[in-house]
C-alpha cells in the first residue's frame, strides 16, 4: 500500500482549513479591513508590468529587508524575508529541532508553532494560561528549563488572547530561558512595542514580523530578525528563492512610503476603540483587554453566537476545545462591518 510510505506521525494531521471565504463580513482571519488605495494599486501595476519574469527573484529579498530594516529601526545584516512569518516559524524549526526535542508554547498560541514543531520531529510542550488568560512568567521559565527545551514560541500580543506580556517579563524570560527564545511580534502595530532592539544584547532572542496584519495578507511577505551568528545558521535552512519576485516589488513600493502603513493602522486602532466601547456595553459578554486587530470575547454559548452570526454572512473565529470554548475572536472590522456585526451579534444558551 502506498500509505505504508507515509509518515506515522503524520497520521492525525489535518491540512490547514480555512473555510469558506465568501462571507459578506470577514471579520475571522485578522486581515486588515482596507485595501490598498487605488492610488497605490495603480502604482503597483506599473511595477508588475515592469517586472522580470523570466529570472529568479532576488535571492535574499535584499532591497525589501533593506527597506523594512529601516522601519523597524534595525541593521540590514539582522534581517530575513520569509513566505510570510509562517516560513520564519517552519525554517527556525528546521534549523534547531532534532528528533525528540522539544519546544514550549503557551495555550492557547498560535497553532503554527505545535505544528512545525512536529513536523519538523519535535516535541510541543503547552503551558497553559491562567483564568486571565496571562502567563505565570515564573513558572514558563522553570518549565523550559526543567523540560530542556530548545526553542520557546511566544507570540506578544497573544493570538488569539490580544494580551500583552511586559517588557520587563519578555526579558525575564529570554534571560532565564536557556533555549531559543522567539518572539513573534505579528501584531506590533497595533501595539505600539519591540524587543528588536535586543537582538545583538542577547545570543537567543529571534523577533518575527508580518505584513499581513497591516493590509499585504495577500503578498504573503514576513521577517525574522536576529543577531548575525543565529542568523548564518538560519540561512542555511531558508529555502533558495523564498520570497518571489513580485511580492519583493510591492513590498519595496508600499516601504518606501510607510505612512501608508501607519494611516491603516490609525483607522483600525480607532475602530477597536469603537468596537470595544459598543461591546462592553451589551450585557452578558466579557472581553478580554486587546491590543492587537482583534478582540477575544467570552459569550454564553459561542456556538450559538457563532451559528446566527453565520446565518447573517459574518464570519469570526471560533474555538473547539478547551478554555475557548465559549470566547470568539472578533477582528477589527470597517465601521459598516463593526456595525453590522453589533446589530447581529446574540447572546442565546
Ligand atoms: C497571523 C499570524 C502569523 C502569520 O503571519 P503570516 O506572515 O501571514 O504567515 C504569525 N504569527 C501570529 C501570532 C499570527 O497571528
Amino acid at each position: 500500500m502506498i500509505q505504508d510510505y507515509f509518515r506515522k506521525d503524520l497520521s492525525d494531521f489535518e491540512s490547514y482549513n480555512a473555510g469558506k471565504i465568501d462571507y459578506k463580513v470577514r471579520l475571522n482571519a485578522n486581515e486588515s479591513f482596507n485595501n490598498l488605495g487605488a492610488t497605490t494599486r495603480k502604482k503597483l501595476g506599473r511595477v508588475i508590468e515592469d517586472s522580470i519574469y523570466n529570472r529568479y527573484p532576488d535571492v535574499e529579498s535584499r532591497n525589501v529587508c533593506n527597506l523594512y530594516a529601516k522601519y523597524a529601526k534595525i541593521e540590514n545584516v539582522n534581517i530575513m524575508a520569509g513566505n510570510g512569518s509562517d516560513e520564519c516559524i517552519q525554517i527556525i524549526a528546521h534549523t534547531f529541532l532534532n528528533n525528540g526535542d522539544k519546544v514550549a508554547m503557551q495555550s492557547p498560541d498560535f497553532s503554527m508553532y505545535g505544528l512545525y514543531t512536529k513536523v519538523a520531529g519535535g516535541i510541543p510542550i503547552e503551558f497553559p494560561l491562567d483564568e486571565k488568560l496571562e502567563l505565570d512568567v515564573e513558572g514558563f521559565i522553570s518549565m523550559a528549563n526543567k523540560k530542556e527545551v530548545k526553542i520557546v514560541y511566544l507570540s506578544n500580543p497573544n493570538n488569539p488572547t490580544g494580551n500583552i506580556i511586559t517588557r520587563e517579563n519578555i526579558i525575564k524570560i529570554i534571560e532565564g530561558c536557556k533555549c531559543i527564545v522567539v518572539i513573534d511580534e505579528a501584531y506590533f502595530e497595533f501595539y505600539g512595542k519591540t524587543i528588536v532592539d535586543k537582538i545583538n544584547t542577547y545570543d537567543n532572542l529571534i523577533v518575527l514580523r508580518t505584513c499581513s496584519k497591516i493590509g499585504l495578507a495577500a503578498i504573503r511577505l514576513g521577517f525574522l530578525i536576529t543577531n548575525k551568528t543565529l542568523m548564518e545558521e538560519l540561512k542555511k535552512v531558508k529555502p533558495p528563492y523564498n520570497v518571489n519576485s513580485i511580492t519583493q516589488s510591492i513590498a519595496s513600493v508600499i516601504f518606501l512610503e510607510p505612512e501608508l502603513i501607519h494611516k491603516n493602522v490609525e483607522q483600525i486602532l480607532i475602530e477597536r476603540s469603537y468596537l470595544w466601547e459598543k461591546l462592553s456595553k451589551i450585557e452578558g459578554i466579557k472581553l478580554y483587554k486587546s491590543k492587537s486587530n482583534f478582540i477575544l470575547v467570552e459569550v454564553p454559548n459561542a456556538k450559538k453566537t457563532k451559528e446566527r452570526l453565520i446565518d447573517q454572512s459574518i464570519n469570526v473565529r471560533s474555538f473547539s476545545t478547551g478554555k475557548l470554548e465559549n470566547c470568539l475572536r472578533i477582528t477589527i472590522g470597517s465601521r459598516e462591518e463593526n456595525n453590522c456585526l453589533l446589530k447581529n451579534i446574540t447572546l442565546d444558551n
